[in-house]
């Protein structure tokens, strides 16, 4: 079959992984899908590969221009024909008119454009092999990223009635799912879904008691490079030369540093086999280094989502690898008070909920991994074996105790 030659011949690679198959599958045979598929799992082969075996260019609606950039400069090495037209390109001409001649396998847009007229008029006529979604969970607003553009797509896509749609994200659970299918017009049994699980990764939640002491202490049994997340810059600064106190090597990121700083921390931390990044949510993204062999969390994430994406920059090697949730009743205090004060009204309930979910994980007594993999739709055993409370089930947890903490915030 020819997407085998390709895969082989032009990717490189000698099979699918997971999913992408499946995936690949229902976009040559014209079918209309949404793709749930955690990171680094492979989705932009999704639809790269039918851009290639499908005539005319395939449609890439992504968010980030930088994230466009990374791909059009990889696809680029392997003779793939690919442009971008976001506000960053200033070739927006060559690129329009290698459109019209044929020219591109893959378009990159930003959502703003592709939801124009002038977008939708200048592709009306033009072949086009397929229209690809990437980081869908912007288009609902119960997601955790939501970008009003995304809202608007339906015109391009119903303008292209017979054009397989690709929706593709890491990151939604039942109701953003159940929204990016209603809102793109993906039928339901286009939905393709793949392990989430993490087996490696053995996750721990505690309550924060005097976070430097308690890092440390982890520290001293815990070998290899480490990220830990802090709540704040100043926080991230003060962790990392704490660590470095007690001997550890560790640095900071953080978005006020300066780029060359933090470049050069980055490249440390990459090629480091023990030190330890203390940072903001800003590090972590695009950073490939497979033997991480701890996340730590200072203080709560934004989400039950965040928390999985953060603890999934662990143990990408598959070798056991450690994630260490430490919390206080006053993160959630703030991220309530956030809610009320930085939310707009329309979207306070979603987040209130979404904060919930987050509050009842950190409280369970039960399985960690059973309550992530249930939030991301999947059906998993009762237990891990490889969490904190299934390896010590916390049968003396006073759930009144907690409870009296949350609620007198
Ligand atoms: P995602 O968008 O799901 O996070 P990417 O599309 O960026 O993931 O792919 C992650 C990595 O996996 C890339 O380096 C890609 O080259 C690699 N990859 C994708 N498909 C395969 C495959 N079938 N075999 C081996 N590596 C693959
Ligand atoms: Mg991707």
């Amino acid at each position: 079959m020819i997407v085998h030659e390709i895969l082989r011949n032009i990717f490189g690679f000698d099979h699918f992984r997971g999913v992408q198959e499946q995936v690949v599958k229902r976009v040559m045979a014209g079918k209309d899908s949404l793709a749930v598929m955690p990171t680094g799992a492979g989705k932009s082969l999704c639809y790269q590969l039918p851009a290639l075996a499908r005539e005319g260019t395939a449609i890439v609606i992504s968010p980030l221009i930088a994230l466009m950039h990374d791909q059009i400069r990889a696809t680029e090495g392997l003779g793939i024909r690919a442009a971008s037209l976001t506000s960053a390109d200033s070739d927006r001409e060559t690129t329009i008119a290698r459109l019209r001649n044929g020219e591109l396998d893959l378009l990159y847009v930003a959502p703003e454009r592709a939801t124009t007229e002038h977008f939708r008029r200048l592709v009306e006529q033009l072949p086009i092999a397929l229209i690809a979604i990437d980081e869908a969970h912007c288009v609902s607003e119960w997601g955790h990223d939501f970008r009003p553009d995304y809202r608007q797509l339906r015109p391009l896509l119903d303008a292209h009635g017979d054009v397989p749609r690709l929706a593709l994200t890491a990151t939604a659970d039942r109701r953003t799912r159940a929204d990016i299918l209603t809102q793109l017009g993906i039928p339901e049994d286009g939905l393709v879904v793949t392990g989430f699980d993490r087996p490696n990764i053995r996750y721990h939640v505690r309550p924060r008691d005097g976070i430097g002491g308690q890092l440390k202490q982890l520290l001293a049994g815990q070998p290899g490079a480490g990220i830990v997340y802090a709540p704040s810059r100043d926080k991230a600064e003060k962790l990392a030369e704490g660590m470095a106190g007690s001997g550890r090597p560790a640095l900071a990121y953080h978005a006020g540093l300066d780029p060359a700083v933090r470049k050069r921390n980055q490249a440390a931390f990459v090629s480091s086999e023990e030190m330890v990044m203390a940072s903001t949510v800003a590090f972590g993204m695009g950073i490939d280094k497979p033997d991480v062999r701890f996340v730590a969390h200072a203080g709560i994430p934004k989400s039950i989502e965040a928390y999985y994406q953060e603890t999934g920059r662990a143990g990408r090697d598959g070798e056991p690898a450690e994630a260490w949730l430490f919390w206080g009743a006053e993160d959630f205090a703030r991220a309530r008070q956030g809610i009320e004060t930085e939310v707009e009204p329309a979207r306070q309930q979603g987040e209130r909920e979404r904060l919930n979910a987050l509050a009842a994980f950190v409280e369970a007594a039960t399985c960690r991994r059973a309550i992530l993999l249930r939030h991301f739709g999947e059906d998993p055993p009762a237990q891990c074996g490889n969490c904190d409370n299934c390896l010590e089930p916390p049968a003396t947890i006073d759930a009144t105790e907690v409870a009296r903490k949350l609620l007198s915030t």
